[in-house]
Order: structure tokens, then C-alpha cells, then sequence
């Protein structure tokens, strides 16, 4: 007799993550029930955005073909979509590509013979386990940047209508949640696509509309965005994180995490990038103006083709001049659907590693730097999870503070976790 019983391993960023979850709420509301181990369906939502990622996708296939025997298996999510012949080749029972979760949902109902359900529209409960709440407001690219193979796999702009984000902040709000992260693949665009189709109108208006609009949520604490372009930053977006602060009153997160990837023109134009340094750099001093203290945070690519020696000196020079406080460096890695894989001038793995390690010693003395800069002062952290008798707090600024044991002591369950309170740093 079936048990009904499934388990999801998620590779990948946020915003996989978040499909999991809502991919959980279909199954639950569809009357199945998730498991830890050896479960009826197991479920794979994958990362293509690196060969790594690849592989790991890969091990993560064989990994729950061995802890669920006879389990039905489920390749979903990102790798399926961009390389549908590979997936299939993998003998998955069922292989659906992100956005067609839906009819993955519809298509278990009916070969396990559950309830009939409208799953996807399930109301999605506050995420479990974790300190701050992470929503996913927007999916698709259109920018097509040549490393990257993420528009073929999420496809054009979809932005979530406004009134259910604000309703889903409200759930998550009452359910203790202080910080929301808004998420999107490309987040900066959100609403974009409404304001090209006219049968629609812009209805949900763009990104600091949005932003406006939850910052009036009773009860929520801050606001922060995942990730924007530099060439997104809009004058109303800085306006709103420059808001002066209100007892009481939500503010915005003063963190950008904006993608550098290169600090040399002549690569960024290869990359398929929408701006040059002289505009990356001009804002970022716009920003620094109204914010001195404002967190920054980037992304770059070590080892792009074609990136002489000459290239990384200059992209190491601007990002010390940037003065970041946080650098996430990749080695190049990309798929052969992504055009820069064929681009002449690949670099050997070495010099991309040799890079991306000065790269991160960079990294790591910027950011003592620019965490040592708020020594003394009095800041407002969100309340982590208990891990190993430690208790972090994340800052407004990105960075974790250590918390007070005596404050551990005083709470002995985890009741203290995702609230907001005032530290001594
Ligand atoms: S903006 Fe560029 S890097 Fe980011 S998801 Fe779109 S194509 Fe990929």
C-alpha cells in the first residue's frame, strides 16, 4: 500500500529554495506527507548555473536513489530545463523544468491517487528553521550575460502580483518573522514586464513601489534585497533606503548586493554586462553620498576567456577602489549553452584559481575593514538560530555579530530566533 510520502533535496540558490517550499505546500495540500528517509517520491530540485553545479545535481541523483529505494524519482528545477536530452538519459521517473511545477503537482495527483487539489495556490506558511524570511517576488532573465544560462532555464520576466506578496509578508510577519528578504532572478526588474504589456498595465507597479508598499506592514522590522544590477538602482529605491528611521516603522536594509562579476571594460562588453565601470563607479559614489556606511556587496568572475594579467590587475585595482565589503569570487565555469564557453581565450584552471584567491585574500581584509568601521556602536540585529551553544545576529549591514551567551541562557528554547534586538558591537 503507498504511504504517500516524499522528501526534497534542493541544490542551488534562494530562490530554489523557495520553490521547494512551495513545492512541500502543493504536496502537503495534495494529502502527501514529507519524510526524512526512504520515502515514496524523491525529489531533486537542481542547480545548473556552474559546471559544479552540475555535478553536484548529479551526486545528489545518485544520493537519494540510495537512501530511498523503490522511491519514485523527480529531477526538477533549473538542470532539467536547459539540458532536458541529459536529464532524461538519467532514468528519472519524472522530469519537470522550473516553472512547470504545476503540472508536475497535477501529474503526482493523479499516478499516486490523491485529492483532487489547487496545490500551487495552497497559502504558503512562514518557512520553518530559519531566522529571516526569504520570498521570492520575481523569476525569468532576459539579459542573456554570455556566461550564464539561467534565462534558458527560468525563462522571460514574471513578476508575483503585489497584493500576494504583501498578503504572504503579512503571514510571515504574524508568524515572527522580523526580517523579509526580497528575491527575484532578477529583482530589479520587477514589474518590468507588466509595463510592456498593455493589456495589463502596470499594475504592480516596479521594485520601490513594491519596497513603499511593504514598508507599511504593521509589525514587520526591515526589508533587505537580495541582489540588484547597479543599473537598477533607482532614485526612488535610494530614497526609501535613505528613509530616516522611525521608531516602529520598517526601514530598508542599508545592503546592496549589486554584481560586478569584472572591473575591466573590455571584459564586461564580453560578459554581455549592461554597464562600464565609469557608471558602476559613479553610482556607487551617488550611494556612498547619502549612505557613508552602506554595506556593498558583489559577486566577480575570475578567468573569464580572455582576461589577460593586465585585465585582473585592473578589476583587482577597482574593486579595492570600490572598497566592497564583501566579495563572492567564482572561477569561471561555464556550460556550453552559455556563448562564452566557445569564446576564444579560455584560461587553464590555475591561473583561474590563482586569481580568485588573491581575489578572496582581497575579500577578507575589506571586510574586516569595513566591519571594524562600526566598532563601539549600538546596532539592531536579527536574532539566528542556536547552533552549537553559539547565537549569531545579522546586522542591518550583512555581517554576523556574535551574541552575548547570557542571552542564550536567558532563552532556553529558541523562542529568541528571528526577533530583533539592540546590540553593543
Ligand atoms: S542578469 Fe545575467 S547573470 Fe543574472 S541571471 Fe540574468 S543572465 Fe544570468
Amino acid at each position: 500500500m503507498k504511504k504517500n510520502t516524499y522528501k526534497i533535496y534542493t541544490l542551488g540558490c534562494k530562490i530554489n529554495q523557495y520553490d521547494s517550499g512551495s513545492l512541500a505546500d502543493g504536496f502537503n495540500a495534495a494529502g502527501f506527507k514529507a519524510l526524512a528517509g526512504n520515502a515514496d517520491l524523491a525529489i531533486i530540485n537542481t542547480c545548473t548555473v556552474t559546471k559544479t553545479a552540475h555535478a553536484k545535481s548529479r551526486q545528489m541523483l545518485k544520493k537519494a536513489k540510495k537512501e530511498n529505494p523503490g522511491a519514485k524519482i523527480a529531477l526538477v528545477g533549473c538542470w532539467p530545463k536547459v539540458y532536458k536530452k541529459s536529464a532524461a538519459d538519467l532514468r528519472a521517473d519524472y522530469v519537470y523544468g522550473a516553472g512547470q511545477y504545476d503540472e508536475f503537482i497535477k501529474k503526482i495527483t493523479v499516478d499516486f491517487r490523491l485529492e483532487k487539489t489547487n496545490a500551487s495556490r495552497a497559502p504558503r506558511p512562514a518557512l520553518r528553521g530559519k531566522s529571516r524570511y526569504f520570498i521570492k517576488v520575481q523569476d525569468g532573465c532576459e539579459q542573456f550575460c554570455s556566461y550564464c544560462v539561467i534565462p534558458y532555464a527560468r525563462g522571460k520576466l514574471r513578476s508575483r502580483p503585489k497584493e500576494e506578496i504583501i498578503d504572504e509578508i503579512v503571514r510571515a510577519t504574524e508568524a515572527g518573522y522580523k526580517e523579509v528578504v526580497l528575491s527575484g532572478i532578477h529583482l530589479g526588474l520587477y514589474g518590468k514586464e507588466a509595463t510592456r504589456d498593455t493589456r495589463r498595465g502596470a499594475r504592480d507597479g516596479n521594485l520601490a513601489e513594491l519596497v513603499k508598499e511593504i514598508l507599511r506592514i504593521k509589525g514587520l522590522g526591515r526589508v533587505r534585497l537580495s541582489s540588484i544590477e547597479i543599473s537598477e538602482v533607482t532614485d526612488d529605491l535610494i530614497d526609501l533606503f535613505a528613509r530616516p528611521r522611525k521608531e516602529g516603522i520598517p526601514y530598508v536594509c542599508k545592503h546592496l548586493h549589486i554584481p560586478l562579476q569584472s572591473g575591466s571594460d573590455k571584459i564586461l562588453a564580453l560578459m554581455n554586462r549592461p554597464y562600464d565601470t565609469a557608471y558602476f563607479r559613479a553610482k556607487i559614489e551617488k550611494l556612498r553620498k547619502i549612505m557613508p556606511d552602506v554595506a556593498i556587496t558583489t559577486d566577480v568572475i575570475t578567468g573569464f576567456p580572455g582576461e589577460s594579467e593586465e585585465d585582473f590587475r585592473t578589476t583587482y585595482d577597482f574593486i579595492k577602489e570600490v572598497n566592497f565589503s564583501r566579495l563572492h569570487i567564482f572561477p569561471f565555469s561555464a556550460h556550453e549553452r552559455a556563448p562564452a564557453s566557445r569564446y576564444p581565450g579560455q584560461i587553464g584552471e590555475k591561473i583561474k584559481k590563482e586569481r580568485a584567491d588573491k581575489l578572496r585574500r582581497l575579500g577578507y581584509k575589506l571586510f574586516r575593514e569595513y566591519k571594524n568601521k562600526f566598532a563601539g556602536r549600538e546596532l539592531e540585529v536579527v536574532v539566528g538560530n542556536l547552533k552549537n551553544g553559539r547565537r549569531l545576529g545579522k546586522s542591518e549591514y550583512y555581517f554576523d555579530i556574535e551574541l552575548d551567551p547570557d542571552l542564550i541562557r536567558a532563552d532556553n528554547g529558541d523562542g529568541l530566533t528571528g526577533g530583533i534586538i539592540t546590540v553593543n558591537f
